[in-house]
């Protein structure tokens, strides 16, 4: 037996971040960027109207209130897009739209509300400050800012800027592709009909759905029977696409547990028993040219458990984001708990926060084959080794998962 601690440690010593590659604006995003990227130009690229208006002489409009209202020749417009040079000269104004280039001259926009809107002679009834209503060149970035560190996750905000500053590539670290197979000849895929004795393979849905999660991409292989030539030729087929390989099944002590048997003999992996629950038999180890498998436990609450604590972390590592793990709480247990000594429990919980208190309730029932517990749950209570019995209004440590409302 090992602890969670120790496992884990194991698993974060084989990984690291994966080599970066330049890669499309679009196909970079979800990705962590390894390079500084430098704004090559401002921006704004130049001045520009921040209102639909007029484009003034300041000076030309002093005074000007509701009931003294100033009239100016209008000299033309000036639209977003416009490549013409209207120059503002004393006594003048020009008609502008939102994001056209100021005219030279012009020192200030008037916006229509302000005004009659006449594309001619318009009259004007308040006076603008110097400055007023102008975008200026350089006012959001400076030609040689760092707009995107190296590091950053590149969400659509980070998208947005990249574009902005006219990136069309960028050299990000890309996703872990992680192929998913279900090991059990119990198992059937979804909309086959059920026979005696089988059941629907959900751990290829829901790890595919918690590698997506986790930022990374996934290749589902679905079931594989408890054979070992299926598994072998099911995990030599699909290395070659592969940087994390993930099984469930078959890694306990059942005369048909296969994985064992296969993974043993195709790479250095590692079986243990690791002291927690649910998810306690796991393999570990790589295959191929190094590429790190994991031999999850086949009961579906044991399979995203084990996920949440030893693959999630190393899929975060290889994507080089931070931190590993969850964020976490310290919340107060709604209902008295006893659990065996010496085994790190996570417990299925709903935290919901109410004034100053964080309460976690236990969704049910716990059994490493019950699901609508865990589904119900938006946190992992975790539950220390040592501990057997925890009063009701026990602090514990919770991590929180990313789901939302009941
Ligand atoms: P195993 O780890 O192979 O001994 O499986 C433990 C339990 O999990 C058994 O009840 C299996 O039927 C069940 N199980 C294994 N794999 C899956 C799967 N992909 N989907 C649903 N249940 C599974
Ligand atoms: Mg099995």
């Amino acid at each position: 037996m090992r602890s969670v601690d120790e496992h884990l440690a194991e698993v974060l010593a084989q990984v690291a971040p994966l080599r970066p590659m330049e890669l499309h604006l679009l196909d970079a995003h979800g990705c962590v960027i390894a390079e500084d990227v430098v704004a090559s130009a401002p921006l704004p690229g130049f001045d520009n109207s921040a209102m639909d208006g007029y484009a003034v002489r300041s000076a030309d409009v002093l005074g000007a209130t509701p009931h003294a209202a100033v009239s100016l020749q209008v000299i033309g417009d000036i639209a977003a897009g416009t490549q013409k040079v209207l120059a503002i000269s004393a006594g003048v104004c020009a008609r502008i739209m939102t994001g056209a280039p100021l005219p030279p001259g012009a020192d200030a926009v008037v916006p229509v509300e302000w005004t009659d809107g006449d594309s001619r002679r318009v009259r004007i009834g308040n006076q603008p400050p110097v400055g007023a209503f102008i975008r200026r060149a350089g006012e959001d970035v400076r030609a040689g800012d760092v707009v995107v560190p190296s590091g950053s996750l590149l969400g659509a905000t980070q998208v947005a800027l990249l574009a902005a500053v006219g990136r069309r590539a960028v050299v990000v670290r890309p996703k872990p592709r992680v192929v998913v197979i279900s090991t059990g000849s119990e198992l059937v895929d979804l909309g086959a009909p059920l026979g005696y004795g089988q059941v629907v393979d959900c751990n290829s849905y829901a790890l595919v759905a918690a590698v997506r999660e986790a930022g990374a991409i996934a290749y589902q292989v679905g079931i594989v029977s408890d054979d070992q030539q299926a598994l072998t030729r099911a995990i030599e087929d699909h290395l070659i696409q592969a940087d994390v390989i993930i099984t469930s099944g078959g890694v306990s002590v059942g005369a048909y547990d296969v994985t064992k048997a296969v993974l043993g003999r195709l790479g250095t992996v590692g079986f243990h028993q690791v002291a927690m629950t649910p998810g306690m038999p796991q393999a570990f180890g790589v295959v191929g040219d190094d590429i790190p498998i994991f031999g999850l436990p086949g009961n579906p609450v044991s399979a995203l458990v084990s996920f949440e604590v030893f693959v999630r972390p190393a899929l975060r590592r290889m994507l080089g984001t931070e931190p590993l793990g969850r964020p976490q709480v310290s919340a107060t247990l709604t209902q008295a708990l006893s659990k065996p000594a010496g085994k790190r429990q996570f417990l299925r919980v709903y935290v919901s926060r109410h004034g100053e208190q964080v309460l976690a309730e236990p969704t049910g029932g716990q059994g490493s084959h019950m699901l609508a517990g865990l589904a119900a749950a938006n946190g992992l209570a975790v539950i220390p080794e040592d501990v057997t019995e925890l009063p009701v209004g026990s602090a514990v440590s919770t991590w929180l998962l990313e789901r939302r409302g009941r």
